[in-house]
């Protein structure tokens, strides 16, 4: 007998091929029949016609490697159709825990409670343990590795002795399943690492075929120069390449997309395997003292990480001043009566050092350019901290879904959709997901397509989307009529399992 029939929602598989309506059959975590119509005995018949049957998404860029362990029912990616976080990205790493509490502060807050753990083997086991509502896969993260082995953030080279352990904690990751490697190159530590560095790490990523994943050394001026830093990388490492967030920020580099984009056809008709993944807005969201550091607000063209004014950055998270929340920081070139880069200083130095804000900085035809190419998937990159986080976390997929297919055009719904599933889950090597198939495990989203919208905005950020009613991971409902339905069925993935 079946545990579970949908009927006669419109199936989109995940594969890009066209939706059909269909019955799907659940049997445990399994998908164990489609059919036109299945007559046979179940114990739950679930009537789902009008809506869209999709598998559930991949989010190729999470944040949330501390939260799926503090509150594992990570409200803000199941109610989006979350059904698998791939965490660790832009460097950040988890393991080993000591170092990577201390990088992830201001990202993704550990707490009192959090568990210590060595490397990757044991945070995947901690993931189990949790028993969060979503799957979650890793990656290695790069400053984490570095600040271990070099005993913090180090303005230098690694000794032979860093470098071995730093090459030893890859190694033990990728042993344990973690799907690749992640590089933040504008943030510290990374930023501080050669691409010699990154390549004698990246080579024993390749080894274990996981991937390479980066946020480049520039987004703005260099944007091409990092790009091809990234393929070199990938090329010398024998590593398959992921472009995170694939942006040109500041309005001097706006339109740079188009030659990136280029490069990377170019790799790919090289024979080399190089995606991207990207947000849906048009601001970024980090840490202001990252901005600061890559002199987002000094006089010029602005560093790394772009130019952003005053009127343009929003504060998202302000550790113990939640009233500073949703400000401008024109506001408090205002109130100081002092010049950006003297107001953001002052704010860091005397409220806070963990500021997380949402900057304005791309270009809304770029944002367009980069969704419509063949090597861009969807990731949120959420950071869901503070009272205003940027609504990525809370809105990416829907407002893709919503905005960016129903009402512009800017790529057809199966297009999205095989972003969002199948092309994610074959990149990342997750086994068995990403497709509607018999056979694969049962991640599964029911949205109402004429509906689907995101609800998070800049001023009111923390709010569900609308037109997601279910969602079911490994074959347990996460999520009915809009609200959890308390499983948490979800579990660590490793690499190709
Ligand atoms: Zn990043």
């Amino acid at each position: 007998m079946l545990d579970l029939v949908i009927k006669g929602a419109t199936v989109i598989d995940g594969s890009g091929t066209e939706g059909v309506v269909l019955d799907v059959g659940i049997e445990g975590d399994r998908i164990v029949a489609i059919a036109p119509s299945i007559e046979a005995e179940s114990a739950e018949t679930f009537n789902a016609s009008g809506l869209v049957l999709s598998p559930g998404f991949i989010d190729v860029h999470s944040h949330d490697d501390f939260h799926v362990l503090i509150e594992p029912e990570v409200r803000h990616n199941i109610l989006q159709g979350i059904t698998t976080a791939i965490v660790g990205n832009c460097g950040f790493g988890a393991a080993g825990s000591d170092a990577g509490k201390v990088q992830m502060k201001a990202i993704n807050e550990p707490t009192a409670e959090l568990p210590d753990w060595d490397g990757y083997a044991e945070y995947l086991e901690e993931v189990d343990k949790a028993s969060p509502i979503l799957n979650v896969a890793a990656l290695i993260g790069h400053h984490t590795a570095r600040r271990q082995a070099m005993g913090g953030v180090e303005n230098r080279p690694p000794t032979d002795t860093e470098l071995a352990e730093m090459l030893a904690s890859v190694e033990e990751g990728m042993e344990a399943g973690a799907v690749g490697m992640s590089t933040g190159l504008v943030y510290e530590p990374g930023r501080y690492a050669s691409t010699e560095e990154v390549v004698a790490l990246a080579n024993v990523v390749g080894k274990h075929g996981g991937l390479y994943v980066s946020h480049m050394r520039d987004e703005a001026v260099g944007l091409l120069d990092s790009v091809k830093e990234t393929l070199h990388i990938g090329e010398a490492s024998g590593c398959a390449v992921e472009v995170s967030h694939h942006k040109a920020v500041g309005r001097t580099n706006w339109g740079k997309v188009a030659q990136s984009l280029e490069m990377i056809e170019d790799a790919v008709a090289q024979g080399h395997d190089v995606t991207a993944d990207q947000y849906p807005y048009t601001a970024r969201s980090t840490m202001l003292f990252a901005l600061v550091q890559n002199g987002t607000f000094s006089a010029g063209e602005g560093g790394a990480m772009g130019k952003s004014e005053p009127s343009e950055v929003l504060l998202c998270s302000v550790p113990g001043f939640g009233d500073f929340e949703g400000r401008s920081l024109q506001s408090f070139v205002e109130e100081f009566d002092l010049p950006g880069e003297e107001a953001a200083n002052k704010l860091l130095s005397d409220y806070s050092n963990e500021i997380l804000v949402a900057a304005f900085g791309m270009d809304e035809g770029d944002v367009r350019m980069v969704m419509a190419h063949s090597s861009t998937m969807i990731g949120t990159d959420g950071l869901d901290r503070g009272s205003k986080p940027h609504p990525r976390a809370w809105g990416t997929y829907p407002r893709v879904l919503g905005k960016y297919v129903r009402e512009e055009g800017v790529i057809s719904l199966e297009n999205a959709i095989y972003k969002m599933t199948g092309m994610p889950a074959a990149k990342f090597g997750i086994a068995n997901r990403g497709l509607i198939k018999e056979g694969n495990f049962a991640d599964l989203v029911l949205f109402d397509p004429e509906t689907v919208i995101d609800g998070a905005t800049y001023e009111n950020s923390r709010v569900a989307p609308v037109g997601i009613p279910h969602v079911i991971v490994n074959g347990q409902f996460a999520v009915r009529d809009g609200q959890h339905a308390g499983s948490r069925s979800g579990r660590a993935l490793r690499r190709g399992i």
